[in-house]
Protein backbone atom coordinates (compact mmCIF):
# COMPACT_ATOMS: atom_id res chain seq x y z
CA UNK A 1 0.00 0.00 0.00
CA UNK A 2 1.22 3.49 -1.02
CA UNK A 3 1.49 6.36 1.35
CA UNK A 4 0.45 9.45 1.04
CA UNK A 5 3.97 11.07 0.14
CA UNK A 6 3.59 8.68 -3.31
CA UNK A 7 1.01 11.10 -4.75
CA UNK A 8 0.26 12.94 -7.11
CA UNK A 9 0.02 9.91 -9.22
CA UNK A 10 -1.28 11.36 -13.14
CA UNK A 11 -3.58 9.93 -15.40
CA UNK A 12 -5.26 10.89 -18.73
CA UNK A 13 -8.53 9.65 -19.10
CA UNK A 14 -12.03 9.49 -20.76
CA UNK A 15 -15.37 8.34 -20.24
CA UNK A 16 -16.88 5.11 -22.38
CA UNK A 17 -20.01 6.44 -22.22
CA UNK A 18 -19.93 8.59 -25.29
CA UNK A 19 -23.38 10.53 -23.92
CA UNK A 20 -21.41 11.04 -20.41
CA UNK A 21 -18.38 12.67 -22.35
CA UNK A 22 -20.60 14.62 -24.72
CA UNK A 23 -22.24 16.04 -21.56
CA UNK A 24 -19.09 17.09 -19.53
CA UNK A 25 -16.48 19.64 -19.58
CA UNK A 26 -13.10 17.47 -20.25
CA UNK A 27 -13.18 13.77 -20.23
CA UNK A 28 -16.13 13.13 -17.87
CA UNK A 29 -14.33 12.14 -14.85
CA UNK A 30 -16.18 13.74 -12.65
CA UNK A 31 -19.29 12.02 -13.15
CA UNK A 32 -18.18 8.18 -12.62
CA UNK A 33 -16.62 9.69 -8.97
CA UNK A 34 -20.23 11.16 -8.45
CA UNK A 35 -22.11 7.63 -9.57
CA UNK A 36 -19.56 5.78 -7.35
CA UNK A 37 -20.57 7.51 -4.42
CA UNK A 38 -24.23 7.92 -5.06
CA UNK A 39 -24.20 3.83 -5.64
CA UNK A 40 -23.22 3.55 -2.34
CA UNK A 41 -25.81 5.37 -0.65
CA UNK A 42 -24.05 8.68 -0.52
CA UNK A 43 -24.59 12.11 -1.45
CA UNK A 44 -22.56 14.91 -4.12
CA UNK A 45 -22.15 18.25 -3.31
CA UNK A 46 -21.17 20.17 -6.53
CA UNK A 47 -21.92 23.25 -8.64
CA UNK A 48 -25.25 23.69 -10.51
CA UNK A 49 -26.92 26.73 -12.61
CA UNK A 50 -29.75 28.06 -11.22
CA UNK A 51 -33.02 29.39 -13.25
CA UNK A 52 -31.46 32.77 -13.41
CA UNK A 53 -28.20 31.66 -14.49
CA UNK A 54 -26.21 31.70 -11.23
CA UNK A 55 -23.75 29.39 -9.98
CA UNK A 56 -24.73 27.71 -6.58
CA UNK A 57 -23.34 24.10 -4.97
CA UNK A 58 -25.96 22.39 -4.57
CA UNK A 59 -26.79 18.69 -2.81
CA UNK A 60 -28.04 15.77 -4.72
CA UNK A 61 -28.51 12.05 -4.00
CA UNK A 62 -29.39 10.43 -6.68
CA UNK A 63 -27.95 9.60 -10.37
CA UNK A 64 -30.41 11.57 -12.41
CA UNK A 65 -29.32 14.36 -11.17
CA UNK A 66 -25.41 14.02 -11.97
CA UNK A 67 -26.89 16.17 -14.95
CA UNK A 68 -27.31 19.49 -12.93
CA UNK A 69 -23.72 18.90 -11.71
CA UNK A 70 -21.81 18.48 -15.41
CA UNK A 71 -19.93 21.18 -17.42
CA UNK A 72 -17.88 23.95 -16.21
CA UNK A 73 -19.56 27.47 -15.02
CA UNK A 74 -16.92 29.74 -15.67
CA UNK A 75 -17.70 32.17 -12.65
CA UNK A 76 -17.71 32.16 -8.87
CA UNK A 77 -20.23 29.43 -7.26
CA UNK A 78 -21.92 30.41 -3.97
CA UNK A 79 -22.25 27.93 -1.21
CA UNK A 80 -24.20 29.59 1.24
CA UNK A 81 -26.85 26.86 1.46
CA UNK A 82 -24.47 23.70 1.45
CA UNK A 83 -23.03 23.82 5.30
CA UNK A 84 -25.58 22.88 7.71
CA UNK A 85 -26.45 19.85 5.18
CA UNK A 86 -23.20 19.08 4.71
CA UNK A 87 -22.43 18.55 8.05
CA UNK A 88 -25.56 16.62 8.99
CA UNK A 89 -24.17 14.40 6.06
CA UNK A 90 -20.75 13.76 7.36
CA UNK A 91 -22.35 12.96 10.59
CA UNK A 92 -24.70 10.34 9.70
CA UNK A 93 -21.71 8.62 8.21
CA UNK A 94 -22.59 8.19 4.32
CA UNK A 95 -20.24 8.62 1.89
CA UNK A 96 -20.01 12.50 1.11
CA UNK A 97 -18.35 13.50 -2.27
CA UNK A 98 -17.36 17.13 -2.62
CA UNK A 99 -16.46 18.98 -5.90
CA UNK A 100 -15.46 22.73 -6.40
CA UNK A 101 -12.24 25.04 -6.79
CA UNK A 102 -9.46 24.29 -4.62
CA UNK A 103 -10.17 27.33 -2.64
CA UNK A 104 -13.57 25.68 -2.10
CA UNK A 105 -12.03 22.14 -0.93
CA UNK A 106 -9.62 23.84 1.50
CA UNK A 107 -13.34 25.59 2.70
CA UNK A 108 -15.05 22.62 3.50
CA UNK A 109 -12.02 20.80 4.85
CA UNK A 110 -11.33 23.61 7.35
CA UNK A 111 -15.18 23.73 8.17
CA UNK A 112 -15.38 19.79 9.00
CA UNK A 113 -12.56 20.06 11.28
CA UNK A 114 -13.98 23.27 12.77
CA UNK A 115 -16.73 21.49 13.90
CA UNK A 116 -14.99 18.56 15.07
CA UNK A 117 -16.04 15.95 11.95
CA UNK A 118 -14.84 12.84 11.22
CA UNK A 119 -13.40 13.63 7.44
CA UNK A 120 -13.48 9.62 6.99
CA UNK A 121 -16.26 9.29 4.64
CA UNK A 122 -15.48 12.49 3.08
CA UNK A 123 -14.30 12.76 -0.58
CA UNK A 124 -12.98 15.57 -1.92
CA UNK A 125 -12.50 16.62 -5.65
CA UNK A 126 -10.98 19.84 -6.52
CA UNK A 127 -10.89 21.21 -9.80
CA UNK A 128 -7.52 22.36 -11.37
CA UNK A 129 -8.39 26.29 -11.62
CA UNK A 130 -7.45 28.92 -13.71
CA UNK A 131 -9.70 31.49 -11.65
CA UNK A 132 -12.99 32.83 -11.17
CA UNK A 133 -14.83 35.38 -12.82
CA UNK A 134 -17.40 37.84 -11.20
CA UNK A 135 -21.05 36.30 -10.89
CA UNK A 136 -21.88 40.12 -11.87
CA UNK A 137 -19.94 40.56 -14.98
CA UNK A 138 -21.49 37.66 -16.25
CA UNK A 139 -25.08 38.27 -15.79
CA UNK A 140 -23.94 41.98 -16.97
CA UNK A 141 -22.76 39.72 -20.52
CA UNK A 142 -26.55 37.73 -20.37
CA UNK A 143 -28.45 41.07 -20.08
CA UNK A 144 -26.16 42.44 -23.07
CA UNK A 145 -27.16 39.74 -25.08
CA UNK A 146 -31.12 39.84 -24.05
CA UNK A 147 -31.19 43.74 -25.23
CA UNK A 148 -28.77 42.84 -28.68
CA UNK A 149 -31.21 39.99 -29.50
CA UNK A 150 -34.21 41.48 -28.18
CA UNK A 151 -35.25 38.01 -26.14
CA UNK A 152 -34.66 36.32 -23.10
CA UNK A 153 -31.96 33.91 -22.41
CA UNK A 154 -33.40 30.39 -22.07
CA UNK A 155 -29.60 28.50 -21.68
CA UNK A 156 -25.78 28.80 -21.38
CA UNK A 157 -23.05 27.11 -22.42
CA UNK A 158 -19.85 28.39 -20.73
CA UNK A 159 -17.27 26.22 -23.68
CA UNK A 160 -19.53 24.79 -26.42
CA UNK A 161 -17.86 21.39 -26.91
CA UNK A 162 -20.89 20.61 -29.38
CA UNK A 163 -20.23 23.00 -31.84
CA UNK A 164 -16.76 23.93 -31.87
CA UNK A 165 -14.64 21.00 -29.99
CA UNK A 166 -13.60 20.56 -26.55
CA UNK A 167 -10.09 22.20 -27.71
CA UNK A 168 -12.05 25.77 -28.18
CA UNK A 169 -13.37 28.07 -25.79
CA UNK A 170 -16.76 29.81 -27.57
CA UNK A 171 -19.60 30.75 -25.32
CA UNK A 172 -22.96 29.63 -26.51
CA UNK A 173 -26.08 31.59 -25.16
CA UNK A 174 -29.81 30.35 -26.00
CA UNK A 175 -32.47 33.39 -26.44
CA UNK A 176 -35.67 32.42 -28.00
CA UNK A 177 -34.46 28.94 -29.40
CA UNK A 178 -31.72 30.55 -31.03
CA UNK A 179 -27.87 29.82 -29.99
CA UNK A 180 -25.70 32.80 -30.29
CA UNK A 181 -21.90 31.74 -29.85
CA UNK A 182 -19.04 34.00 -29.19
CA UNK A 183 -15.49 34.58 -27.19
CA UNK A 184 -16.55 37.74 -25.53
CA UNK A 185 -16.74 36.83 -21.71
CA UNK A 186 -14.09 33.81 -22.45
CA UNK A 187 -11.91 37.28 -23.93
CA UNK A 188 -12.55 38.88 -20.94
CA UNK A 189 -12.05 35.97 -18.47
CA UNK A 190 -8.61 35.40 -20.15
CA UNK A 191 -7.80 39.04 -19.78
CA UNK A 192 -8.39 38.64 -15.96
CA UNK A 193 -9.82 42.03 -14.95
CA UNK A 194 -12.64 39.49 -14.36
CA UNK A 195 -11.33 37.33 -11.76
CA UNK A 196 -11.36 37.47 -8.39
CA UNK A 197 -8.70 39.35 -6.71
CA UNK A 198 -7.42 36.27 -4.08
CA UNK A 199 -7.08 34.35 -7.79
CA UNK A 200 -3.53 36.18 -8.15
CA UNK A 201 -2.27 34.91 -4.93
CA UNK A 202 -4.06 31.38 -4.93
CA UNK A 203 -2.18 29.52 -2.66
CA UNK A 204 -3.21 26.02 -4.96
CA UNK A 205 -1.45 26.50 -8.22
CA UNK A 206 0.41 23.44 -7.66
CA UNK A 207 0.91 20.11 -7.51
CA UNK A 208 -0.04 19.75 -3.88
CA UNK A 209 -3.36 19.07 -4.06
CA UNK A 210 -6.65 19.66 -1.59
CA UNK A 211 -8.66 17.57 -3.04
CA UNK A 212 -8.32 13.50 -2.88
CA UNK A 213 -8.66 13.53 -6.38
CA UNK A 214 -7.89 16.59 -9.01
CA UNK A 215 -9.87 16.70 -11.88
CA UNK A 216 -9.24 19.11 -15.08
CA UNK A 217 -8.62 19.34 -19.03
CA UNK A 218 -5.44 17.61 -20.18
CA UNK A 219 -4.16 20.27 -22.51
CA UNK A 220 -1.11 19.13 -24.30
CA UNK A 221 -2.09 15.81 -24.65
CA UNK A 222 -1.21 15.23 -27.96
CA UNK A 223 2.03 15.64 -27.23
CA UNK A 224 1.80 12.85 -23.91
CA UNK A 225 -0.01 10.15 -25.62
CA UNK A 226 -0.40 10.91 -29.72
CA UNK A 227 -4.15 9.42 -30.81
CA UNK A 228 -5.75 9.81 -27.38
CA UNK A 229 -7.17 13.60 -28.33
CA UNK A 230 -10.19 12.86 -30.84
CA UNK A 231 -11.46 16.97 -29.51
CA UNK A 232 -14.00 15.48 -27.96
CA UNK A 233 -12.63 15.92 -24.06
CA UNK A 234 -9.46 14.55 -22.43
CA UNK A 235 -9.70 14.64 -18.62
CA UNK A 236 -6.46 15.15 -16.51
CA UNK A 237 -6.74 13.52 -13.23
CA UNK A 238 -4.54 13.36 -10.37
CA UNK A 239 -4.79 11.14 -7.09
CA UNK A 240 -3.32 12.61 -4.87
CA UNK A 241 -4.13 10.60 -1.55
CA UNK A 242 -4.89 7.22 -0.58
CA UNK A 243 -8.38 8.13 -0.57
CA UNK A 244 -8.63 9.16 -3.84
CA UNK A 245 -6.70 5.69 -5.15
CA UNK A 246 -9.23 3.66 -3.86
CA UNK A 247 -12.67 5.79 -5.74
CA UNK A 248 -10.19 6.00 -8.83
CA UNK A 249 -9.55 2.06 -8.76
CA UNK A 250 -13.32 1.52 -8.87
CA UNK A 251 -14.53 3.70 -11.12
CA UNK A 252 -11.82 3.04 -13.62
CA UNK A 253 -13.18 -0.14 -15.35
CA UNK A 254 -15.27 2.92 -16.82
CA UNK A 255 -12.69 4.86 -18.41
CA UNK A 256 -9.88 4.75 -20.54
CA UNK A 257 -7.39 6.16 -18.31
CA UNK A 258 -3.72 5.78 -19.14
CA UNK A 259 -0.81 6.71 -16.78
CA UNK A 260 1.11 9.28 -17.37
CA UNK A 261 4.35 10.86 -15.72
CA UNK A 262 3.31 13.63 -13.95
CA UNK A 263 5.87 16.05 -15.54
CA UNK A 264 4.22 15.78 -18.74
CA UNK A 265 0.75 17.21 -17.45
CA UNK A 266 1.52 20.43 -15.85
CA UNK A 267 0.04 23.71 -17.09
CA UNK A 268 0.18 27.36 -16.52
CA UNK A 269 -3.13 26.78 -13.18
CA UNK A 270 -0.93 23.96 -11.84
CA UNK A 271 2.39 25.70 -11.64
CA UNK A 272 1.81 29.87 -11.05
CA UNK A 273 0.00 32.55 -10.18
CA UNK A 274 -1.06 34.76 -13.03
CA UNK A 275 0.20 38.54 -12.19
CA UNK A 276 -3.03 40.74 -11.43
CA UNK A 277 -3.48 43.29 -14.56
CA UNK A 278 -2.56 46.39 -13.43
CA UNK A 279 -5.22 47.72 -15.27
CA UNK A 280 -8.03 45.62 -12.77
CA UNK A 281 -8.79 48.93 -10.76
CA UNK A 282 -9.31 50.96 -13.49
CA UNK A 283 -11.64 47.93 -15.17
CA UNK A 284 -13.89 48.00 -12.67
CA UNK A 285 -14.27 51.72 -12.24
CA UNK A 286 -15.03 51.30 -15.62
CA UNK A 287 -17.50 48.90 -15.13
CA UNK A 288 -19.47 51.18 -12.94
CA UNK A 289 -19.98 54.41 -16.01
CA UNK A 290 -19.87 51.57 -19.25
CA UNK A 291 -21.64 48.77 -21.04
CA UNK A 292 -20.19 45.51 -21.26
CA UNK A 293 -19.15 45.89 -25.27
CA UNK A 294 -17.40 48.87 -24.54
CA UNK A 295 -15.64 46.79 -21.66
CA UNK A 296 -14.52 44.40 -24.27
CA UNK A 297 -13.88 46.56 -27.04
CA UNK A 298 -10.74 48.30 -24.29
CA UNK A 299 -10.10 44.87 -22.02
CA UNK A 300 -10.29 41.80 -23.72
CA UNK A 301 -8.52 42.41 -27.01
CA UNK A 302 -5.58 41.43 -25.83
CA UNK A 303 -5.44 38.71 -23.26
CA UNK A 304 -2.59 39.26 -20.76
CA UNK A 305 -2.71 35.37 -20.73
CA UNK A 306 -2.04 35.49 -24.55
CA UNK A 307 0.80 37.85 -23.62
CA UNK A 308 2.16 35.44 -20.95
CA UNK A 309 1.61 32.15 -22.62
CA UNK A 310 4.99 31.89 -24.01
CA UNK A 311 6.83 33.20 -20.89
CA UNK A 312 4.64 30.67 -18.65
CA UNK A 313 5.40 27.46 -21.28
CA UNK A 314 9.13 28.67 -20.36
CA UNK A 315 9.08 28.49 -16.86
CA UNK A 316 7.08 25.09 -16.98
CA UNK A 317 9.68 23.66 -19.13
CA UNK A 318 12.55 25.08 -16.78
CA UNK A 319 11.18 23.38 -13.75
CA UNK A 320 11.62 19.83 -15.48
CA UNK A 321 10.93 16.89 -13.14
CA UNK A 322 10.63 19.25 -10.16
CA UNK A 323 7.51 18.77 -7.56
CA UNK A 324 5.85 22.29 -7.49
C1 LIG B 1 -13.80 28.37 -12.76
C2 LIG B 1 -13.10 27.15 -13.36
C3 LIG B 1 -11.79 27.27 -13.81
C4 LIG B 1 -11.14 26.16 -14.36
N1 LIG B 1 -9.85 26.30 -14.79
C5 LIG B 1 -9.22 25.24 -15.34
C6 LIG B 1 -7.86 25.34 -15.79
O1 LIG B 1 -7.23 26.41 -15.70
N2 LIG B 1 -7.27 24.25 -16.33
C7 LIG B 1 -7.93 23.05 -16.43
O2 LIG B 1 -7.35 22.09 -16.95
N3 LIG B 1 -9.21 22.90 -16.00
C8 LIG B 1 -9.85 23.96 -15.45
N4 LIG B 1 -11.14 23.80 -14.98
C9 LIG B 1 -11.71 22.44 -14.89
C10 LIG B 1 -12.37 21.91 -16.16
O3 LIG B 1 -13.06 22.97 -16.81
C11 LIG B 1 -13.39 20.80 -15.84
O4 LIG B 1 -14.32 21.28 -14.89
C12 LIG B 1 -12.79 19.58 -15.22
O5 LIG B 1 -11.82 19.09 -16.07
C13 LIG B 1 -13.86 18.49 -14.94
O6 LIG B 1 -14.37 18.01 -16.12
P1 LIG B 1 -15.16 16.62 -16.22
O7 LIG B 1 -15.36 16.37 -17.68
O8 LIG B 1 -14.51 15.55 -15.41
O9 LIG B 1 -16.54 16.86 -15.48
P2 LIG B 1 -17.69 17.93 -15.59
O10 LIG B 1 -18.95 17.18 -15.46
O11 LIG B 1 -17.56 18.84 -16.72
O12 LIG B 1 -17.37 18.73 -14.25
C14 LIG B 1 -18.28 19.23 -13.43
C15 LIG B 1 -17.58 19.54 -12.13
O13 LIG B 1 -17.17 20.89 -12.10
C16 LIG B 1 -17.69 21.49 -10.93
N5 LIG B 1 -17.92 22.90 -11.23
C17 LIG B 1 -18.46 23.42 -12.35
N6 LIG B 1 -18.48 24.75 -12.27
C18 LIG B 1 -17.96 25.10 -11.07
C19 LIG B 1 -17.74 26.33 -10.41
N7 LIG B 1 -18.06 27.50 -10.95
N8 LIG B 1 -17.19 26.31 -9.18
C20 LIG B 1 -16.88 25.13 -8.60
N9 LIG B 1 -17.06 23.92 -9.18
C21 LIG B 1 -17.59 23.91 -10.41
C22 LIG B 1 -18.96 20.70 -10.62
O14 LIG B 1 -19.28 20.78 -9.27
C23 LIG B 1 -18.50 19.30 -10.99
O15 LIG B 1 -17.73 18.77 -9.95
C24 LIG B 1 -11.81 24.91 -14.45
C25 LIG B 1 -13.14 24.81 -14.02
C26 LIG B 1 -13.79 25.91 -13.47
C27 LIG B 1 -15.23 25.77 -13.01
Amino acid sequence: MLDDSAYPIAFAAKNNDETVRAASMSGGVFSELARDILNRGGVVYGCALTETFRAMHIRINSIDEIDRLRGSKYIQSDLTNIWTLLAKDIESGIPVLFSGTPCQVAAVRAYVSFKLLSDDNLICVDLVCHGVPSPIVWADYLKCMEQRFDGSVESVVFRDKYRFGWASCHETVFIDGVPHSAETFKDLYFAHQVVRLSCFCCPYKSTKRVGDVSIADFWGIDDVIPGFNDNRGVSLVLINSIKGDGIFARIRPRLDARKVSIEKCLQPSLVTNFPEPKNRAKFWRDFQMHDLEWLVRHYANKPLWRRMGSKIKRRIKNRGGSKC
